[in-house]
């Protein structure tokens, strides 16, 4: 295991629409176990493969809290096959976009099939955070970012600061 770099926007990388998985091989478990050792130390609850420069459909979960013990999620080829009609707003960050946050309504439940560490085929009724969190990674699949889902006048806003940002990196 590895730590990896994250990827902030913006990024052309992080618009790529990603491949599925052909199989879950030791190499593809590697990765993974990195994304999720990567996804904790950054912190953060939620990676997807391309934000770690893998072009992959595949990511990692966890939403325990910090006193609890962790429930690492890995999936692999998520595909959704349910929404609920009612939505929920969640004030959504993102390891790729640093210290910027936003509300952004989606579908309060979802039901998720998808393949698990071990290849076998699961699926998942999400509600709550979960939900959110799901549907945020398995954007990330598609080449989305949370701030898509914003009007284009904040989206633009939270893009140049992170621009900003990254001059200010670059030049420090
Ligand atoms: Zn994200």
């Amino acid at each position: 295991m590895a730590l990896l770099p994250i990827i902030t926007a913006p990024d052309k990388r992080l618009e790529i629409v990603s491949t599925p998985v052909e199989a879950v091989t030791d190499e593809v478990r590697d990765q993974l176990d990195s994304m999720l050792e990567t996804m904790y130390a950054a912190p953060g609850i939620g990676l997807a493969a391309i934000q770690v420069g893998i072009p992959k459909r595949m990511l990692v979960i966890d939403i325990s809290r910090e006193n609890e013990e962790k429930q690492p999620l890995f999936i692999v080829n998520p595909e959704i096959t349910w929404v609920s009609d009612e939505d929920s707003v969640y004030e959504e960050g993102c390891l790729s976009l640093p210290e910027q946050y936003a509300d952004v309504a989606r579908p309060k439940e979802v039901k998720v099939r998808y393949l698990d560490r071990d290849g076998e085929s699961r699926e998942l009724h999400a509600t709550g955070l979960l939900a959110t969190c799901l549907q945020h990674e398995m954007d990330h699949l598609d080449g989305i970012l949370f701030v898509d889902h914003l009007s284009a006048l904040k989206r633009n806003m939270i893009l140049r600061r992170l621009l900003k940002q990254k001059r200010l990196a670059v030049a420090g």
